[in-house]
């Protein structure tokens, strides 16, 4: 039998899910996405400040599993327990987890996928050198690189981000997945010389800050570099979208208890956060264009979600 060649769009958990069950299952897999490494909401952000090395996992907290499959998965890629009992976060960052789940697959970073050229079974991958495109601005006006042809695509980019790349092949898709509802979250990374007064995680129940936690006192990060991760709520979050991102950190910290002069303040916007409304199904798969979607949209705002939905499809993609 000949290999099946599959182009998977987006190497975040859903992405490195489905792309790990193809290969298991022998087909050739090439990942394609716009960051410079795997991960997409998992995600881990590094700096400098007073001859300090911080880092915070400014995306998903902690990881819980409910599935066997999904605690299979955490423990191969070495998650150590945090905090409360079944909660688990990749060390010495979060990004270590999709790291050690790429390893060994044909990922093709800084890529970001403007079209699909091509059609059923000899589907092409149109992409920009990602550092051009500019968030929020028009594409450049440069011709694209393409890569195929491949039997068959996933796509598993947030559904916004995805609904370009269906117009064209799938144009029914694009009310489907028009449904999906996702908050946006402004994350505040912050490093400080002293503890501040604050508990080690909170979620509070009304205002400004969805969440707080104290990143440094996770396993094999530096407790003494003091890095704190602030989310606000998704209302507030909503409210400032288009807010200068130098006026969130302070906005945010004023929203708590008095702490120290912050040695390092920075805000970060996720336009994608958390699924509020999902899909309600694990995947799309159109077996006549060879073309599906998965992404923890599919089914609910957690990590777990993203890899039963990139599994789901793989098994479509098979079937
Ligand atoms: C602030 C925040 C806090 C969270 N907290 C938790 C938590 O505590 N626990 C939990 O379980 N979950 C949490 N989550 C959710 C969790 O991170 C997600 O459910 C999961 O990571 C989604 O994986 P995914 O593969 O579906 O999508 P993503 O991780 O978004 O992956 C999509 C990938 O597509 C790529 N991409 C997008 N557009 C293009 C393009 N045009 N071309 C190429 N590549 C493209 C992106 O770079 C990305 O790598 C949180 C998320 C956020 C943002």
């Amino acid at each position: 039998m000949t290999q099946l060649r599959i182009a998977i769009l987006g190497a975040g958990l859903a992405g490195l899910a489905c792309a790990r069950e193809l290969t298991a299952r022998g087909a050739a897999v090439t990942l394609f996405d716009k960051g410079r490494a795997a991960g997409g909401r998992l995600a881990t952000r590094r700096a400098e400040a007073g001859g300090r090395r911080l880092q915070w996992d400014h995306g998903a907290q902690y990881l819980t599993a409910r599935g066997p499959g999904f605690a299979a998965l955490l423990a191969e890629a070495g998650a150590q327990g945090w905090g409360e009992a079944g909660r688990f976060v990749g060390v010495p960052g979060m990004s270590a987890l999709p790291r050690a789940l790429a390893a060994g697959l044909d990922l093709r970073p800084g890529r970001h996928v403007v079209a699909l050229g091509g059609g059923p079974g000899a589907w092409t991958v149109r992409h920009l050198e990602a550092a051009l495109v500019r968030p929020g601005k028009a594409l450049p006006e440069v011709a694209p690189s393409e890569d195929g042809p491949f039997d068959a695509v996933a796509i598993t980019l947030p559904p916004a981000q995805a609904a370009p790349l269906v117009a064209r092949p799938a144009p029914g898709l694009r009310a489907r997945i028009a449904e999906v509802g996702i908050a946006p979250c402004w994350t505040v990374l912050a490093a400080f010389g002293t503890r501040p007064d604050w508990p080690e995680t909170l979620r509070p129940e009304a205002g400004p800050i969805g969440w707080l936690a104290r990143d440094s006192g996770k396993p094999g990060r530096d407790a003494a570099t003091e890095c704190w991760v602030i989310h606000a709520g998704p209302h507030w979050s909503r409210a400032h979208l288009e807010a200068e991102a130098a006026s969130i950190g302070p906005a945010l910290l004023a929203a708590l208890p008095p702490a120290p002069v912050p040695l390092h303040l920075q805000a970060h916007r996720w336009r994608y956060s958390l699924v509020e409304q999902p899909l309600g199904e694990p995947c799309l798969w159109l077996p006549e264009a060879r073309l599906g979607l998965a992404g923890d949209w599919c089914l609910a705002g957690r990590a777990e979600a993203a890899f039963d939905s990139g599994r789901a499809l793989a098994a479509a993609m098979c079937g």
